[in-house]
């Protein structure tokens, strides 16, 4: 089996990590960044970029590259371009490939096997969108493990001493809390609650929603309605929002963010900590509840966790680490750095399952207790949720409870799984559903038909009905309506390799434009440096060569560029290097 990296899959940033010897370490990418932006975007002449490169280019090509696609995993989202609508599964397969192929130059090696993680708070249907994901990538996810957990791990391996922490991680998408116990060589969560829709970018909008109405009122235009204006702008609020975590006040600085009647309109403001602080207040706020769930649920009081542990690049907002402080009444630790962790944890999952430790080193010893998020019920009469899972329950985990029927000799009965904490099942969310036929026909209560559940070490759910009269049974591996089936996997897998060859190929045809004009440029400076050197013929063929060449390049585009034209170029090129020797 090849090195098993592992993936932490964020909502702004993506990380890879692989075990080196008895210690995970981070693989740096091609462009030598310890971590990816989460960025995809589809360039005019159809090439697939992959991060620092789209989200260089988001502001002139806003409509054509998705940002936090995270945010959508397990959700009906498409995202449409140049006619085809793409899937959160896809797009995050995209990103997975770069970090795929990034690792595999780092290694040397061919890359197969991940563990890649997601958000405690994450359902059932996310966690099965993140696996496709990894599957269209041509990646074997041997685990899907939550990112809190993975971020203990890579703690706990260099802070053995038993202890609980409580891991509060705000990233740019999702809010995730756990309480976790280190013991000796177990790592086991106690309990997790979190908040699927809050993190950085909520802060970011914040920030962008006050400089949209500043401008309104400064300026009476209104740059909601303007897609590039407004990829710029959430640009220049990241940026002012981070360097606010370490300075007291921010410069915006955004020359022509908008054309008027007079001429151009360009935003210079400043925003202040302070500022920031009101603006984000309820976001900040918004994190006790779950804070306060899962020490309830882990039946722990605060006097109990011996470090809180920051992970997530939010939690670098002063504001944040305030807040912590009040929560927990201690000091958070930031020992390990909160862009990394999370990966390097589950590069040392990854080790294990991939049997690639060091027999007897710490890593090797570890072992991973995890639980699952959330109750698991199907609905019974009257729309009630009845529970046979509660959340919080270490996984993997199996429970089995017998039902019955509730008229006369009815046949067959409907098995609604339901995700959720609330009594009423139109409260929660519906994960899937399945029919059990052939029931023997009875009197209502009188048949017995026992209901399975069964979650697996990634938190995926697999649930049975069986009439216990006839031995007749019927199951489901929840996949929810949003998901892909095994069929659009393939051929999204299939589209996805095959746009990667094109890449390459489109690339190496804008590639010979590019030398072209390198060329071009040598060319004409030796011909201005060597007037009076060179012989008239010379002077004559080099001249005629680059004004042969130059027709090519200014009639063809980088993005028109093609196989025929591509061979022209180099051809003309070629002709001209040959005159200047
Ligand atoms: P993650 O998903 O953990 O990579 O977190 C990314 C989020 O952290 C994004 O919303 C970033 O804007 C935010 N972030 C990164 N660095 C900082 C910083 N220095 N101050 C505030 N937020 C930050």
């Amino acid at each position: 089996m090849s090195k098993v990296i592992g993936i932490d899959l964020g909502t702004t940033n993506s990380c890879v990590a692989v075990m080196e010897g008895d210690s995970p370490t981070v693989i740096t990418n091609s462009e030598g960044y310890r971590t990816t932006p989460s960025v995809v975007a589809f360039s005019k002449n159809k090439e697939r970029l992959v991060g620092n490169v789209a989200k260089r280019q988001a502001s002139v090509n806003a409509d054509r590259t998705i940002f936090s696609v995270k945010r959508h995993m397990g959700t009906d989202y498409r995202k449409k371009i140049d006619g085809k609508n793409y899937t959160p599964q896809e797009i995050s397969a995209y990103i997975l490939m770069k970090l795929k192929s990034d690792a595999e130059s780092f290694l040397g090696e061919e890359v197969t096997d991940a563990v890649i993680t997601v958000p405690a708070y994450f359902n059932d249907a996310q966690r099965q969108a993140t696996k496709d994901a990894g599957k269209i990538a041509g990646l074997n996810v041997l685990r899907i493990i939550n990112e809190p957990t993975s971020a203990a791990l890579a703690y706990g391996l260099d802070n053995g001493q038993p202890q609980k922490i409580l891991v509060y991680d705000l990233g740019g998408g999702t809010f995730d809390v756990s309480v976790i116990e280190i013991g000796d060589s177990v790592i086991e969560v106690l309990a997790t609650a979190g908040d699927n829709h809050l993190g950085g970018d909520d802060f970011d909008d914040r920030i962008v929603n006050y400089l949209v109405q500043q401008f309104k009122e400064s300026d009476g235009i209104n740059l909601a309605k303007d897609m590039s204006a407004m990829q710029r702008l959430r640009e220049e609020a990241e940026k002012a929002k981070k360097e606010l975590s370490t300075s007291l006040s921010a410069n915006i600085n955004l020359p022509f963010i908008a054309m008027g009647k007079n001429g151009p309109h360009h935003m210079e403001t400043s925003i202040t900590r302070q500022l920031f602080n009101e603006l984000t207040l309820d976001l900040v706020d918004r994190t006790t509840t779950p804070v306060e769930n899962a020490l309830r649920d882990a039946g722990l009081s605060k006097g109990d966790i011996g470090m809180v542990l920051l992970v997530g690049g939010s939690t670098r907002i002063p504001a944040v680490a305030d807040k912590v402080r009040q929560i927990m009444g201690k000091e958070p630790s930031r020992n390990l750095n909160p862009d990394e962790c999370v990966a390097l944890g589950a590069a040392v999952q990854g080790g294990k399952l991939g049997n690639q430790l060091i027999p007897g080193s710490a890593a090797s010893e570890l072992i991973l207790m995890d639980v699952t998020p959330m109750s698991l019920s199907i609905e019974t009469v009257g729309g009630i949720a009845s529970r046979l899972i509660e959340r919080n329950t270490t996984i993997p985990t199996r429970h089995s409870q017998v039902f019955t029927t509730a008229g006369n000799f009815q046949t067959s009965v409907d098995i609604k799984v339901f995700q959720g904490e609330r009594k009423f099942t139109k409260d929660n969310k519906m994960l899937g559903n399945f029919k059990l036929n052939g029931i023997k026909r009875a009197m209502a209560g009188v048949p017995q038909i026992e209901v399975t559940f069964d979650i697996d070490a990634n938190g995926i759910v697999n649930v049975s009905a069986k009439d216990l009269g006839t031995g007749r049974e019927q199951s489901i591996t929840i996949t929810s309506s949003s998901n892909m089936t095994e069929e659009e996997i393939e051929r999204a897998k299939w589209e996805a390799s095959v746009y990667e060859k094109q890449d390459e190929q489109n690339a190496g045809y804008v590639q010979s434009r590019i030398e072209a004009e390198n060329v071009l440029r040598r060319a004409e400076g030796e011909l201005s440096r060597n007037k009076k050197e060179w012989p008239k013929e010379k002077k004559k063929d080099v001249k005629e060569k680059i004004v042969a060449l130059r027709k090519l390049v200014a009639k063809n585009k980088p993005e028109n560029m093609n196989a025929e034209l591509s061979k022209l170029m180099d051809e003309a090129r070629y002709s001209l290097e040959n005159a200047l020797k």
